[in-house]
């Protein structure tokens, strides 16, 4: 069964329709990466999908079941949900092993020692054992993004959604950021990528959706998206 199912779901910011009918399904184990030009809603369906944007129509599907309304049910959805954002949001006043240790803690209720070892460990897997008592603001863009993600995955989600991770990195450290998320994807995790990389997601999509206009224009696998005459 598909992990999520998108069913023409529409958006609109006041008279602007920022996804106007977005059908579309991700099975668990795909990575699912939605490009186009700016301004043609990727974000906005990242956002319908993890709660931070109510739908004006259609609905989505999580594991089987529609969205919740509620806000309390839908946080228990989101916990399942790991969000990268553009710009990192980190929380700048704790360590980056806090920054990872901290929803452990506060959210599955995991004694502190236990929830640092899993930080721990979670730093070793995005390649920063070395930076767990760094502060964010001594910590580069892509290393940032690292922690950033290795927070996210502390929480142990069934899928992670990633809007456009790479585009506030300064260029020598958007490889590093696109390693941890190929390494996520060799292990089979479910991922959704807004994404202007497109030698990434022509290696590591196992499905591509082209939006314009807040539709989708074009889909399939990257042979088909990127090798077409
Ligand atoms: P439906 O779900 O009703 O079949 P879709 O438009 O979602 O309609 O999909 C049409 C076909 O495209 C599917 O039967 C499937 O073969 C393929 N497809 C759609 N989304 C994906 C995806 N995320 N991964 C792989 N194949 C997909
Ligand atoms: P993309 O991710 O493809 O760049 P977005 O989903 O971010 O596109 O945005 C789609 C359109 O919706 C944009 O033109 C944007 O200006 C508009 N939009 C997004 N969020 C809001 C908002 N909160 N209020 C008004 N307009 C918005």
């Amino acid at each position: 069964a598909p992990m999520l199912v998108y069913k023409d779901v529409r958006k609109r910011y006041g008279s602007f329709t920022a996804l106007d009918g977005v059908s579309l399904h991700v099975n668990p184990g795909e990575v699912v990466c939605l490009i186009g030009p700016s301004g043609s809603g990727k974000s906005t369906l990242l956002r319908c999908t993890n709660g931070l944007e109510t739908l004006d129509g259609g609905e989505v599907l999580f594991e089987g079941k529609p969205l919740p309304k509620s806000d309390v049910e839908m946080r228990g959805v989101r916990q399942r949900m790991g969000m990268v954002f553009q710009n990192f949001e980190l929380f700048p006043h704790k360590t980056a092993l806090e920054n990872v240790a901290t929803g452990l803690i506060t959210v599955k209720k995991m004694p502190a020692d236990e929830a640092n070892r899993r930080a721990m460990a979670l730093m070793a897997k995005v390649g920063l054992s070395d930076k767990t008592a760094n502060y964010p603001s001594n910590l580069s863009g892509g290393q940032q993004q690292r922690v950033a993600i290795a927070r996210a995955l502390a929480m142990e989600p069934h899928v992670m959604l990633f809007d456009e991770p790479t585009s506030a990195l300064d260029p020598e450290t958007v490889g590093e950021v696109l390693n941890v998320m190929r390494q996520l994807a060799l292990e089979g995790m479910t991922m959704i990528v807004v994404t202007h990389e497109m030698s990434f997601a022509r290696r590591v999509a196992s499905w591509v959706v082209v939006f314009e206009k807040g539709k989708l224009l074009e889909e399939g696998p990257p042979t088909q998206i990127f090798d077409a005459p």
